[in-house]
Formats: C-alpha cells, structure tokens, sequence
C-alpha cells in the first residue's frame, strides 16, 4: 500500500489513503483493505504499475495489485445529480482531494491521510465525530440521502458494527427519506444488511431499523420480532435469520427476496418450519424420526434458534446429542438393503413398491436401529402390508 501511494506522489500525483482504512486506524483497528484517492487519472494509474486490473474504469477506479495485497486506486471525484436516488448521472475527476471528501457518506469515511508525510485532511470533523462515537452525514443530511438512499441503512449499519450513535439531524432524515430507500436494489441493501445481522450489537441495529422505518421497507416480516434473541444466536445468517422468521409459513421466499443464497435460504425455510421441538422426554424413536425429517445436519442449527428465543425443551440438546453420537441410520441410504437386494427380497423389477417398502423399511430401522441387518429388514417385510411375496427368495 505505501510501495502504490510512493509511486503515485513520485510520478508527480496527489495520493491519500482514504475511506474505511483511514477510519479504522485511527480508531487503532487493522483494516481489511486499503483505498487510496488520487488526482491521477485511470489511465495514467494504469501507465505506473505492472499489475492492475481496470475495475470500474469510467467510475475512476483501478486495482492495483502488490505483493499479494489489492489497493484500489480511485481518481479524486465529485458527482453529479443522482437522477433516481441510486447512482449518479455523472462523474466528474478533479484535483482536489476536499472535492472527493464531500462526495463521501460519513465524516468519519471523508478523511483522507497521507501516509508518507502524515498530513491530515479533515474538512468535515470526522475525527471529533470519531472521538464522540457519532455517525455523521457530511453536509446536509436530507438532501445527501435523497440523493443515494442506501446511506440510511449504511448509517444504521456503521451503528451497529461500531456501535455508534446516529448524530440527531443525520438520523431524523432517515424516516422522511425512505421513498428513496425503497428503489435501491436488493443487492446493495443486503451487504450492508447482512453486516448488521452478524455484528455483536444487532438487537441495537435491528431496534434502529425499526424505529426509522427502514425494515418495515425491506423486511417487513421481522417487524417486531425478538430482537434481543437474534444477539443471543450465533453470529450465523441462517440461525439469525431464522430465528427472525420462526414460523413464517413464506420464510425461504422471504429469504430469497433478500437475495441470500439459495443454500441459505433453504436451510431458513427448513428451520422456520419448526417452531415447536420434541418434548426433552421424548422417546428415542420419536427423536430419530423427528431428525430423520429434519436431516442431523439442521438440529444444531434449529436447536441453537430455539435456545436463542428460549423455546428449547429442558435436556432435549442433550438428548439429541447423545442420539447423534451413536450415528443411526437416519436415511432410507443407510439401510442394510439396498434398492437391488430390496427388489429381489421384494421379488419385483423396479416399480412404485420399491419406494414403499423403502420407506417401511426406515420406519421400521428408526423404530429400532438393531433391525437394520439384512436378514432384519428381510424379517420385517413380512409385515409389509403390500400384499408381499412370503418366501422372501
Ligand atoms: P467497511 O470497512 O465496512 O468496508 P468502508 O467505509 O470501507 O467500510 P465501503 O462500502 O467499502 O465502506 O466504502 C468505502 C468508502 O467509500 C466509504 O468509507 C465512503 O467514504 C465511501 N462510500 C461508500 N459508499 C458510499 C455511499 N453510498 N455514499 C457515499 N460515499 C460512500
Ligand atoms: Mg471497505
């Protein structure tokens, strides 16, 4: 990052780290990645180094990559009139790196640091504002939202995963803004969702959401859902996210909707589909039927949701547990007769009675794993109710 900024102010260019990483060390954090602001055109980024890749040209930004690192090079910009409240109509480069600042979200995102000299530019406060723990738009809040309407829900965002304040005028143009919050796309809205969801301080970010009205906007099924059960679940999506929709009938489309992957999706639909679990005194077979349903691979996920929201059956975890450590065949897969040695004790070719003797054959396995042998399960057809063959050849 130092070799990309040395580089840039060599070849006779402004160049600052700014955004994110500027925040974060001064808040003595290790950032995840480096940003760099310059007044170098794309073009001229692209002359001074071996390696870049041209990411987002027409916006200013080139990836410049160094000893393994990435650093994103972005020309000084201001931007033009945002024509539909999610990108703007045009860009302008400049030299200036102030005119950049104040194009930013957060004051505490619009400083810009030279690392060689260490010259400071600060224009909007957001030091102080770092100090006070205060999320703060630069310039004027309202019109700065109108403008860019996912920058309510990355104020609330910045909330959460800092745990910040909302300065008072940032958030009190958070509700008459939110028509423009509306047309932003799924996709944007997620990634700073999903930050939320996983930060330590959700029950505070998902409180914030709701009483500015953004949630109601783009996730209306987790208005006044538990809040506080969602920080005692695991830092997961899916638990977080299902513990949020317990009992929704709709909870894998909901999910989609967000535009979580498919995989998380289905597991939230599975998990949603149960709000009530076994008794803790439930029988054994009565558990491994109800795991069979579920798959083993959801009960500690489904388990860790019912403990968050303090719906889990006293001893059922260690039941469960204990049922899992002793690996009984809970899929129709793992019988001692496999679909050829079922047809021939069966004494059929392939036809619907292979299926339904399968799933008698399980039945009878999850009632007692002890008969899963071949000659068990050979025993247990007789009592197949399909009019079945009594020789067993
Ligand atoms: P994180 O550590 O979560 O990545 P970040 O501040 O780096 O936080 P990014 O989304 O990576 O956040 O954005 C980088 C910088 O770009 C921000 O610090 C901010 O200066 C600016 N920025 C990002 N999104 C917006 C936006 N919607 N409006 C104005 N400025 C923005
Ligand atoms: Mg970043």
């Amino acid at each position: 990052m130092l070799s990309v900024v040395t580089a840039l102010q060599e070849a006779g260019h402004r160049a600052f780290l700014v955004g994110g990483c500027v925040r974060d060390l001064l808040r003595g954090q290790s950032p995840r990645d480096f940003d760099v602001a310059s007044a170098a055109r794309p073009e001229q980024v692209q002359g001074l180094f071996r390696r870049v890749i041209a990411t987002g040209v027409q916006h200013g930004t080139v990836t410049v990559l160094e000893k393994g690192a990435r650093v994103e090079v972005t020309t000084f910009r201001a931007e033009g009139a945002y024509l539909d409240g999610r990108r703007p109509s045009s860009v302008d480069f400049h030299d200036d790196v102030t005119v950049d600042l104040s194009r930013r979200d957060f004051t505490m995102n619009a400083i810009a640091w030279d690392p060689l000299s260490g010259e400071l530019v600060d224009p909007f406060g957001g030091q102080a504002d770092l100090r006070a723990r205060l999320i703060r738009a630069v310039r004027e809040p309202m019109a700065r939202f109108l403008e860019d309407g996912l920058r309510p829900l990355r104020a609330v965002r910045f909330a959460t995963v800092l745990d910040f304040s909302i300065e008072a005028s940032t958030a009190a143009a958070i509700p008459p803004t939110v028509h423009v919050f509306r047309r932003v796309a799924m996709e944007r809205i997620q990634q700073e969702f999903d930050k939320l969801l996983r930060a330590p301080a959700v029950t505070k970010g998902l409180t914030l959401l709701q009483q500015t009205s953004l949630l109601a906007a783009f996730f209306p099924e987790a208005v006044d859902r538990d809040f506080e059960a969602v920080a005692r679940a695991p830092a997961d999506e899916a638990v977080r996210l299902a513990v949020l929709l317990l009992g929704t009938p709709q909870a894998r489309e909901v999910v989609v909707r967000l535009k979580y992957p498919g995989r998380v999706a289905e597991l939230v639909g599975a998990l949603a589909a149960q709000p009530e679990l076994p008794r803790g005194d439930a029988s054994d077979a009565a558990l491994r039927r109800w795991l069979s349903h579920l798959t083993a691979a959801r009960a500690g996920p489904l388990l860790a949701v019912h403990r968050a929201l303090g719906s889990a059956p006293a001893g059922l975890q260690a039941r469960v547990e204990a049922l899992l450590a002793a690996a009984p065949p809970l899929t129709s897969r793992e019988l001692a007769l496999d679909g050829k040695a079922l047809m021939e004790a069966l004494g059929t070719g392939p036809s619907p009675l292979v299926g339904q003797a399968t799933r008698f054959l399980l039945e009878v396995e999850l009632e007692d794993p002890s008969q899963n042998t071949p000659e068990g399960l050979r025993a247990a057809l007789r009592g197949f109710p399909q009019g079945f063959p009594q020789s067993g050849a």
